[in-house]
């Protein structure tokens, strides 16, 4: 069994039912299965095969589903790629994992006419149109490119409704996922047909997913966490994706109420922002059974603050993209710890180990190594990196840790996050857990300066709510509540925190900020 042939059971299961919402248009399983077989059969037409890699420059939108599972159907292997990256950025990641084919939208229509130059492995492209000129911009394509250059929508209608079988072992890439890891440029975390099915299911037997649910898909489908939680694993379940295609606040509060969402998933930031909008009403998530949070820490202050506004339980994980990505999850039946990832999800173990690998004792922090069906091959064509990163059989995270009794797992900080105030260990979650709480703050992060005395110090950048809001003041709150070495020893304030599109806090800009 694999992604496809589960989903492909789905589709005769529950012909009728909805796979997805989009733009005010349902599509069911049996459509969405049909066309996922058609596309496959073009791929194959075009020379793609079974180990090829396919890069996609694709969005919150059909067309990425459709390419998703038609790539995995012909056993080639997705390489999703922001689609907002700059030039230089898709061109790193198209020529480092040798991508013979890229689907795109129309917006990327003249990265494409520059082609030549910056995509050389690249044999196809295939356009999917979302404007209305696409058509006659691609009939306009200067003869060099227009044999390479094809329709999305074209190539679906004209080619057979059945692919060629083909066959797929487990170990097979299904994905390659560019991440940053901690240092250096993007790796490919190559994710095998076996992985991504295995986290995708006990994502969804974990978290109780059923036919009746539907989930509101606005985190950025390229990203690891929505391509498992968001995508694969309501599709495993016969679920509904409400494809939501940019995240904005009263998009998501309207869908939530009009198609009657019952989970939505997030980075802590889309918590806050949904938080902080005025318009939100409590009533538009009142079929919210579950949010799920994941991506980095929900400060407890916001976790506490969103349920109480929305009436909502929320439910914290952990992920990485080279475990495909989640390893631990608050259980939804029983009781959630604030400020805790959770414990193992069912098939993935984790454990906290010291410098020379070995397992803590309870309450210790130390790194967080995971094992399980879930853990990559390794990084594409870096087999030293790939060695540092998984040893044993364990994949090392980089996140610092710690376990309770009870087995729940907290993660403090990332390893390289942490800075050291004259020999003390200071972790920004512990100074931005303290920021949150107060109410005159909208966010903060915290990040580590040179001090000639201490060797390094805190520096706090704090975006405000009450505008008469002081340093002065927030130094006086910090000492109330933080022992001496962690006081934040300054503060910036900013309209608001450098993101990348995850909606992840840009530590390292902050940083270059205080250069
Ligand atoms: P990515 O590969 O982009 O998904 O990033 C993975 C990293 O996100 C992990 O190594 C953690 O540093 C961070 N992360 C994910 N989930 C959490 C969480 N719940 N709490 C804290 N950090 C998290």
């Amino acid at each position: 069994m694999s992604l496809v042939s589960h989903v492909q059971q789905i589709a005769t299961q529950y012909p009728e039912k909805v796979a997805y919402h989009f733009m005010g248009r349902d599509t069911t399983y049996a459509e969405f299965q049909q066309s996922v077989e058609r596309f496959a059969s073009a791929l194959q037409l075009l020379g793609i095969e079974k180990g090829d890699n396919v890069g996609f420059l694709l969005g919150n939108s059909p067309h990425f589903l459709i390419s998703l599972y038609a790539t995995m159907r012909i056993g080639a292997t997705a390489v999703p790629i922001n689609p907002i990256y700059t030039s230089e950025e898709i061109s790193y990641i198209v020529k480092n994992s040798d991508a013979k084919a890229i689907i795109a939208l129309d917006a990327l229509l003249p990265l494409v006419e520059k082609g030549e130059d910056i995509f050389t492995t690249v044999e196809n492209y295939i356009i999917c149109e979302t404007q209305p000129d696409t058509a006659d911009k691609l009939k306009a394509l200067p003869d060099s490119l227009k044999g390479k250059v094809k329709s999305f929508t074209l190539l679906i209608s004209n080619s057979s409704p059945n692919a060629e079988p083909v066959e797929v072992l487990d170990d097979d890439n299904a994905v390659i996922l560019y991440t940053s890891g901690t240092t250096g440029q993007p790796k490919g975390a190559m994710l095998t047909y076996k992985n991504v099915y295995s986290n995708a299911r006990d994502v969804a037997e974990y978290l109780s997913f059923k036919p009746e649910d539907r989930i509101i898909a606005t985190l950025p489908v390229f990203h690891v966490f929505a391509l498992t939680v968001v995508v694969n694993a309501p599709l495993l379940m016969g679920a509904t994706i409400l494809l939501v295609p940019r995240f904005n606040l009263q998009d998501v509060f309207t869908i939530a109420k009009e198609c009657k969402a019952t989970v939505f998933a997030g980075v802590p930031t889309m918590y806050n922002f949904l938080y902080q909008f005025p318009e939100g009403k409590v009533e538009d998530f009142s079929t919210i059974r579950l949010a799920i949070s994941g991506g980095s820490s929900l400060p407890v202050a916001l976790l506490h603050n969103f349920e109480d506004k929305f009436n909502v339980r929320v439910s914290e994980g952990y992920g990485l993209s080279e475990a495909s990505p989640v390893t631990c999850f608050n259980p939804i039946d029983r009781d959630r710890k604030p400020g805790s990832i959770g414990t193992n999800i069912v098939n993935v173990e984790n454990k906290v180990v010291n410098e020379l690998g070995e397992e803590v004792p309870v309450g210790e922090v130390g790194e967080l190594i995971v094992r399980g069906p879930n853990v990559m091959k390794g990084y594409y064509k870096m087999p030293e990196e790939t060695e540092n990163t998984i040893r044993d059989g364990w994949l090392y995270t980089g996140d610092l840790a710690r376990q309770d009794e009870e087995g729940y797992f907290y993660i403090v900080d990332r390893k390289k996050d942490m800075i050291i105030v004259g020999g003390y260990n200071v972790y920004p979650r512990e100074v931005e857990e303290v920021l949150f709480e107060h109410p005159g703050i909208i966010e903060a992060a915290v990040v580590g300066v040179p001090d000639p005395t201490f060797g390094e110090s805190v520096l706090a950048f704090v975006v405000k709510k009450d505008q008469s809001l002081t340093k002065e003041q927030l130094h006086d709150y910090c000492v109330e509540k933080l022992a001496k070495y962690k006081l934040p020893k300054q503060f910036e304030f900013l309209e608001e925190l450098p993101k990348n599109t995850t909606g992840k806090i840009l530590r390292r800009s902050l940083k270059e900020q205080t250069i």
